[in-house]
C-alpha cells in the first residue's frame, strides 16, 4: 500500500517521501490504521520490518495539533537499549520534521544534566530506556501524568534484559486514559501477561515469521582455521572492494583485537561494544554510516538496534553462542526488503554452534572453501570455553519462541543497559561480555 493511501497528514507524507519511501511495508500497512483510530495494539514484528515508522507516523499524526498551554510530554516510547532509543528518536525527528513537535532521548551511561535541561525546556515525545527514565521520574525531573501514547518497543528484549520491574514502575506513573502499543518479535507467556495487563481490548497484528529476514539474506559459510580468520577477512573485504561491513565477534576483547588488526591491514575499522563509552559508540556508528570507516566490529549486545540503511554485508567472524543471535546479526542486512549477504567464518571449534544455527533455521547453510584457506586436518577441535577472550556466559537474552525466562531477572539501577544482578548471576547460557 502507498503511504498516501493511509490517511496520514501532508506534513508526514512529505517527510516520508523525502526519506525515499513511497510504499508502506506490511507492518506499516497493518499498524498505521489501527493506531490512527486510537486502538491499543499488540504487534508482532521484528526489527528490520519498518516497525518504527509503523508507530511513529500515526502517533505524530494524532499529536500534530498541540493542546494549548505549556509543552508537555504526551508520548513515551520505551526501548531496551540506548542505540535503539537514539534511532527511534531519530525517526521521530525525521518524520516529524514538518510538525511543531519536539522529541528527545533519555538513557543511562551519559550525564543526566543535559537531559534535565531539555526536559525543562519542554518536549512532546520522549524515547527512553527504562532505568534512566525511572531515575528522572523519582527525582521529579519528568512528569508522566499527561502521557497520551505509551509504546513498548522490542518488549521481549526489555523483559530479557530484566526491565520488567522498571516497566511496571513506569506504568504506575502514567495516567489511566492513554493509548498503548506493544511491539515484540516473540510472544512468550511473560509478554502475553504484560500485554494482558497493559493493553485495553487491543488489535493484534503479526508480520513475517521470525526467520523470514534471515531467509532473504544470502548466507554463506567459509570453513577456515581459526588462526587464519583475520587474514581471510581482510582478503574478502579487499577483493570484493566491500565498503561497509558489519563484523561480529563474541567478545569485546575480540572486537578490539580484530579492529586493531584490520586497521594494520589498511582497512579503516572501529569497534563498538559495551566496554566503550557512549560517545565512542555514537561516533563509531556515525562514522560507519557516513562511510568514514569501512568496517564496524561489534558484539551482539552493542549491535542491538543498530539500524543502517542498505547495509550490504554482515560477517560472523565468530559464530554466536546462542543460535538466535545469528538471526539477529544477519537481520542487520537485507532490511525492509533489500538484499544483503552474510558470511560466517567457521573454524573447527564452532561446528556445534553451526549445527545449532542450522537447526534453528531448519536447513543447512551453503559452505564454500576459499582456495588457499583449506582447513588443516591436523588441527583438532578444542572446547570453546578454554580459549582466550571468552568468559562466563551472560544472561540469556532470548529463549526459544514462547519459552520462559529464568526467574529473578531483576535490574541494577543506574545503567539502563545492564541486566539485573539476579539475571547476571542466574545460570548462564551465553557470554556475558559485550
Ligand atoms: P525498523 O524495522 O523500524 O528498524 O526499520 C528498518 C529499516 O527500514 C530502517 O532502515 C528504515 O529506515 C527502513 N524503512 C522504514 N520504512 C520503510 C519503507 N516503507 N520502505 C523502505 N524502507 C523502510
Amino acid at each position: 500500500m502507498l503511504f498516501n493511501q493511509l490517511g496520514l497528514a501532508a506534513e508526514l507524507l512529505r517527510a516520508v517521501e523525502e526519506n525515499g519511501y513511497t510504499k508502506a511495508t506490511p507492518i506499516q500497512t497493518k499498524a498505521i490504521p489501527h493506531v490512527l483510530e486510537g486502538h491499543d495494539l499488540l504487534a508482532g514484528a521484528q526489527t528490520g520490518t519498518g516497525k518504527t515508522a509503523g508507530f511513529v507516523l500515526p502517533i505524530l499524526h494524532n499529536m500534530r495539533v498541540a493542546p494549548k498551554g505549556a509543552r508537555r510530554v504526551r508520548a513515551l516510547i520505551l526501548t531496551p537499549t540506548r542505540e535503539l532509543a537514539s534511532q527511534v528518536n531519530e525517526s521521530v525527528q525525521t518524520y516529524g520534521k514538518y510538525l511543531p513537535i519536539r522529541s528527545m532521548e533519555i538513557y543511562g551511561g551519559v550525564s543526566a544534566r543535559p537531559q534535565i535541561t531539555k526536559l525543562k525546556r519542554g518536549v512532546d515525545v520522549v524515547v527512553a530506556t527504562p532505568g534512566r527514565l525511572l531515575d528522572h521520574v523519582r527525582q521529579g525531573n519528568i512528569d508522566l501524568s499527561n502521557i497520551e501514547y505509551f509504546i513498548l518497543d522490542e518488549a521481549d528484549r526489555m523483559l530479557d534484559m530484566g526491565f520488567i520491574r522498571d516497566i511496571r514502575q513506569i506504568i504506575k506513573a502514567l495516567p489511566d486514559n492513554r493509548q498503548n502499543l506493544l511491539f515484540s518479535a516473540t510472544f512468550s507467556q511473560e509478554i502475553r501477561d504484560l500485554a494482558n495487563k497493559l493493553l485495553n481490548n487491543p488489535s493484534e497484528i503479526q508480520v513475517a515469521a521470525r526467520n523470514t529476514t534471515a531467509d532473504r539474506v544470502e548466507q554463506l559459510v567459509h570453513p577456515v582455521d581459526k588462526a587464519r580468520k583475520r587474514e581471510m577477512l581482510s582478503e574478502i573485504i579487499g577483493r570484493g572492494n566491500w565498503q561497509q561491513v558489519l563484523v561480529f565477534t563474541r567478545t569485546k576483547h575480540g572486537a578490539n583485537r580484530l579492529a586493531t588488526q584490520l586497521g594494520k591491514d589498511g582497512i579503516a575499522t572501529a569497534a563498538i561494544h559495551g566496554g566503550k563509552g557512549q560517545g565512542a559508540r555514537t561516533r563509531a556508528l556515525s562514522d560507519f554510516k557516513a562511510g568514514k570507516i569501512r568496517v564496524l566490529v561489534a558484539t551482539d549486545i552493542a549491535a542491538r538496534g543498530i539500524d543502517i540503511d542498505r547495509l550490504p554485508h554482515v560477517v560472523n567472524f565468530e559464530l554466536p553462542f546462542v543460535a538466535e543471535d545469528y538471526v539477529h546479526r544477519i537481520g542487520r542486512t537485507a532490511r525492509a526488503g533489500q538484499d544483503g549477504t552474510a558470511i560466517s567464518l567457521v573454524c573447527i571449534d564452532e561446528q556445534k554452534l553451526l549445527a545449532d544455527i542450522e537447526k534453528l533455521l531448519g536447513r543447512k547453510l551453503e559452505k564454500a572453501v576459499i582456495p588457499g584457506y583449506e582447513v588443516d586436518a591436523r588441527i583438532k577441535a578444542e572446547p570453546l570455553r578454554k580459549q582466550g577472550g571468552q568468559r562466563r556466559a551472560g544472561p540469556p537474552r532470548r529463549g526459544k519462541p514462547g519459552g520462559k525466562r529464568p526467574a529473578g531477572a531483576g535490574k541494577k539501577r543506574g545503567n539502563s543497559q545492564r541486566p539485573g544482578k539476579a539475571a547476571r548471576n542466574a545460570k548462564r547460557s551465553r557470554p556475558r561480555s559485550a
